[in-house]
């Protein structure tokens, strides 16, 4: 296959694209290697075609976001979560700390507050019980068995003030109905578990396909539930630059701070990419150049007129 061979040419010629700053909020973070890339790509058969360094371990930070959302929706039902999370994209930072003016609601599940508000509505009754219900799925969609990142927990937990803020403001509208310190802990666990650019791959395979994740043939979703979670993606998937990436990339999204990106063409591929350096909005540099080559190349914007 010319693929890989393809995939080799399109991370060298990313590979110099420089700028950004590995993020260091969060104080494992900060000691990442700036200069690794990855690239991963997996067709609906299932396989998957890699380059760089794919099988790097990080954590997954918010791309857990639109999963922890559609295993919500699969566990509490459309309605209850609904009620409580909105879809509207904020354009706002990640972590900004807004609710909607009446309803207290979060905006939607990929910011912070959406995403603490969602992990609530996982099965499981305290935090280490919803953790461990989101790594059960996470490896199912992964196809091997997944862990957490105990150093990235613990170093986010100790400086997570933002965070716990939220969640005691979630739990002032109701948002959440439980002990915020445990949630907001569990939401930090379930942003530790680790992964390699070729999981993420495969996960956005999953989603491509509709829920059936491709080479076990397993059902993990139901159609309207990946509908769902893709057109959050879609919409609020990629910080405040949603609205540059719909442009310019035009597939539904996801990014994290320690670096990787998945992105679903429905019916056709799943893709993630990694590489810790940030730009402005919190999304990899050469992370979006990387996905903008690809879509260039062959033509994955869903806006485009074939
Ligand atoms: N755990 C991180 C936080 O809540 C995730 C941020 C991200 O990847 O955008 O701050």
């Amino acid at each position: 296959s010319p693929i890989p061979d393809y995939l080799q040419e399109v991370l060298d010629d990313c590979r110099n694209a420089d700028g950004g700053a590995v993020a260091d909020y969060i104080p494992e973070l900060a000691s990442a290697d700036p200069d690794r890339i990855a690239l991963a790509l997996t067709t609906p058969d299932g396989t998957t075609y890699c380059s760089g360094d794919a099988d790097v371990e990080f954590s997954i930070q918010s791309i857990s976001k639109p999963f922890a959302y559609g295993i919500a929706l699969l566990d509490s039902g459309f309605e209850n979560v609904l009620a409580k999370i909105g879809v509207e994209p904020s354009g706002e930072a990640f972590n900004e700390i807004s609710l909607e003016e009446n309803s207290g609601r979060p905006r939607n599940p990929m910011i912070n507050a959406g995403a603490i508000a969602a992990h609530s509505f996982m099965d499981g009754k305290n935090a280490d019980e919803r953790a461990e219900r989101f790594r059960e799925r996470m490896s199912m969609a992964a196809g091997r068995e997944l862990s957490y990142d105990e150093s990235v927990f613990t170093s986010e937990l100790d400086t997570a003030y933002r965070n716990i803020a939220i969640g005691y403001m979630l739990r002032t509208h109701n948002i959440l109905e439980t002990d915020p310190d445990d949630v907001v802990r569990g939401y930090i666990r379930q942003c530790s578990l680790s992964v390699t650019t070729r999981d993420l791959s495969m996960m956005a395979a999953t989603l491509a396909n509709g829920g059936v994740q491709p080479v076990t043939g397993r059902r993990l979703s139901g159609d309207r539930a990946v509908r769902q979670v893709l057109s959050v993606m879609m919409t609020c998937g990629m910080y405040d630059a949603a609205g540059d990436w719909m442009t310019t990339v035009g597939i539904p999204a996801k990014s994290g701070v320690a670096g990787g990106i998945l992105g679903v063409l429905p019916g056709q591929v799943g893709i993630a990419v990694f590489s810790p350096r940030l730009d402005s909005h919190g999304n990899s540099t050469r992370g979006v150049k990387l996905f903008e080559r690809l879509t260039e190349d062959m033509g994955l914007h869903l806006m485009e007129v074939p």
